[in-house]
């Protein structure tokens, strides 16, 4: 009766579950670092995003940190007040403002941008072919997310216009990043590169291809 049970739950249940665990303890560290501090975790988000990206118009925040544009708006009204964030006009459009910090919105920004040790050191933990594994089947769920619109496009290596998939006979090292010309492995893909250029649309689908042609 059990094992009947257990059959009607597909197997991607148990890594959505395992995602959805990770999911509450990151939302639950967001409310511990902003205890103290006057900030919500969603105005602490912002200030994060925008040490990471420099200037940027709230519609942009809204859509990169999944929020409706009234409640980004809201929280960079209180930014503002804070004194974390100043309005100032848009140099690519004189009709609109972008959103800058103040020195004290880079402090707060700074402390917010620091992963928890627990969560560093369950990672480190890891042997570095699970940790290669890992990353290479999060830039597939992220790039599979974006392709459906449920996420905003990421700066990451599979949609980089410097991105060489399986360019080396490395199994350790096969890419390689034409930005730094270096050769890297799974494990140091990244979803969140400063120097990311996105690549030509109609060269994406050929680029993603030979990324995962590893796997068969
Ligand atoms: S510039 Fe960044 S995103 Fe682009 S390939 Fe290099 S490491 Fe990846």
């Amino acid at each position: 009766m059990q094992i009947a049970a257990m059959r009607q739950v597909p197997p991607q249940a148990d890594i959505a579950i395992g995602l959805a665990k990770i999911g509450t303890y990151l939302r639950t560290q967001q409310w511990r670092q902003a205890d103290g501090t006057a900030l919500t975790p969603t105005q602490l988000q912002i200030l994060a995003y925008l040490a990471a990206r420099g200037p940027t118009r709230v519609t942009a925040i809204a859509l990169e940190i999944g929020v409706t544009q009234p409640t980004a708006s809201d929280a960079v009204t209180a930014l503002v007040r804070k004194g974390h964030l100043e309005r100032q006009a848009d140099p690519t459009d004189a009709r609109a403002t972008a959103l800058h910090l103040t020195t004290k919105g880079q402090q707060a920004a700074r402390a917010a941008a620091v992963w928890p040790d627990a969560l560093l050191g369950a990672i480190g933990a890891l042997a570095p072919d699970e940790q290669s594994a890992f990353a290479r089947g999060l830039t597939k769920m992220i790039r599979s997310l974006q392709e459906r619109g449920e996420i905003p496009v990421q700066r990451m290596c599979a949609t980089c216009r410097f991105f060489r998939p399986n360019a080396h006979d490395d199994a350790k090292r096969p890419h390689h990043c034409a930005f730094v010309d270096a050769a890297f492995g799974d494990a140091a893909l990244r979803l969140d590169c400063g120097d990311h250029e996105p690549a030509d649309p109609n060269e994406q689908g050929a680029v993603w291809r030979r990324f995962a042609s590893a796997d068969g």
